[in-house]
């Protein structure tokens, strides 16, 4: 009872506006490779079929694209399965567990239910700290959950900051690197993960499809572990985890670069100039290495981020809550088309009164 329910992206508008655009849970506004929807749809003709329990194919796919060993990726019903399965197997009663201050609130329901303790480390300007997460460690640790970018600051700790927090930690305890936004990232000094977890025992990888592949419904993500890690996944895992469909549209997903590159490359457009529009309209914004923002609104009477979330979803335009991270005076924002982002824009000037 001491776990609060995660609370997803409103989908639905209310009744009024003419169109809805959702853009309060990262999916990809340039929607799947039209390459995966084809799969999907061929897999579901023999829908009467088990999927291949391994993934084998789609796994190598992976391997194959980011010139990984495919016997260390892994593939999951969402990155969602690995974390639980992860915090599961490694959690317990008396066991403390770490995330940041703004991490993503999973973390948390998988901490709590696997029994375990959560401990939140301090953030310093809405970045998580590697001193302040290193100074939480105590004989009882047993896991670090870091999301890099973060969700829902969009911030993102340089590849050096995350060698230094793994060179801090005690061998036993297992760093887990939620890089579900790691395509989005154009910083010279970002890292995902893949070294890290090469040349170490005690780092895994998640990643996923549901944000730059725009597979979120499909349910999938994989990671990349040492192999004693991978065989404690092996043993615990649903045996049939990822569907017959899933598994297709994968493939086809991860093989498509032409789409990956097309929606990063219109994610950097944007993020671009939406910083500089809301910046424009007085409005304080997270620099967020993602395909989000997190925009903060004014104290006075009739301009805070409530009244504002109000004003967009009359209009159509379905932001994202961000009170249950501590942030009550400010909307997360998912990067649409430019419709979308031209909409969001005009409504908010014409709240703010400018
Ligand atoms: C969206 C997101 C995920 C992805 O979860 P899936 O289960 O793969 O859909 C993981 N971590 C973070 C921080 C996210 O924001």
């Amino acid at each position: 009872m001491d776990i609060e329910a995660y609370v997803p992206g409103k989908s639905g508008g209310p009744q009024g506006a003419a169109r809805i655009f959702k853009l309060s849970a990262n999916e990809n506004p340039l929607g799947p490779s039209p390459e995966a929807v084809v799969a999907a749809k061929a897999a579901a003709e023999h829908l009467e079929r088990y999927p291949d329990g391994s993934s084998m194919r789609l796994r190598q796919a992976i391997a194959e694209t980011h010139g990984l060993n495919v016997t260390n990726v892994m593939a999951f019903n969402g990155s969602d399965e690995a974390l639980a399965l992860l915090a599961r197997i490694y959690l317990g009663a008396g066991d403390e567990a770490i995330y940041s201050r703004h991490g993503f609130l999973a973390y948390r329901i998988y901490i709590l239910g696997a029994g375990a303790t959560p401990i939140v480390a301090d953030e310093t300007e809405e970045c998580t700290d590697v001193d302040a997460i290193l100074s939480c460690v105590t004989s009882r640790t047993k896991a670090v959950f870091l999301a890099n970018p973060n969700n829902p600051t969009g911030t993102y700790v340089p590849h050096d900051e995350v060698r230094r927090l793994h060179a801090g930690l005690p061998p036993h305890v297992l760093l887990v690197l939620d890089a579900a936004y790691a395509e989005y990232v154009r910083r010279n000094d970002y890292s995902a993960g893949v070294e890290l977890v090469a040349s170490s025992e005690n780092v895994v990888m998640t990643r996923t499809f549901s944000k730059v592949h725009g597979l979120g419904g499909a349910r999938l993500g994989w990671t990349y572990a040492p192999a004693h890690i991978v065989d404690a996944m092996e043993r615990l895992r649903d045996p049939f985890n990822v569907n017959a469909m899933a598994i297709e549209a994968g493939i086809a997903a991860m093989r498509d670069r032409r789409h990956v590159e097309k929606s990063v490359a219109h994610n950097s457009e944007w993020i671009a100039w939406l910083t500089e529009e809301f910046t424009r309209l007085g409005l304080r914004v997270t620099p967020s290495a993602a395909n989000f923002l997190l925009v903060h609104f004014p104290e006075a009477a009739g301009r805070s981020a409530a009244e504002a979330d109000e004003w967009l979803a009359a209009r159509g335009y379905i932001l994202r809550r961000v009170g249950a991270y501590g942030f009550e005076n400010a909307l997360r924002m998912t990067v649409g088309t430019e419709e979308a982002n031209r909409g969001v824009v005009d409504a908010l000037r014409d709240f703010l009164g400018r």
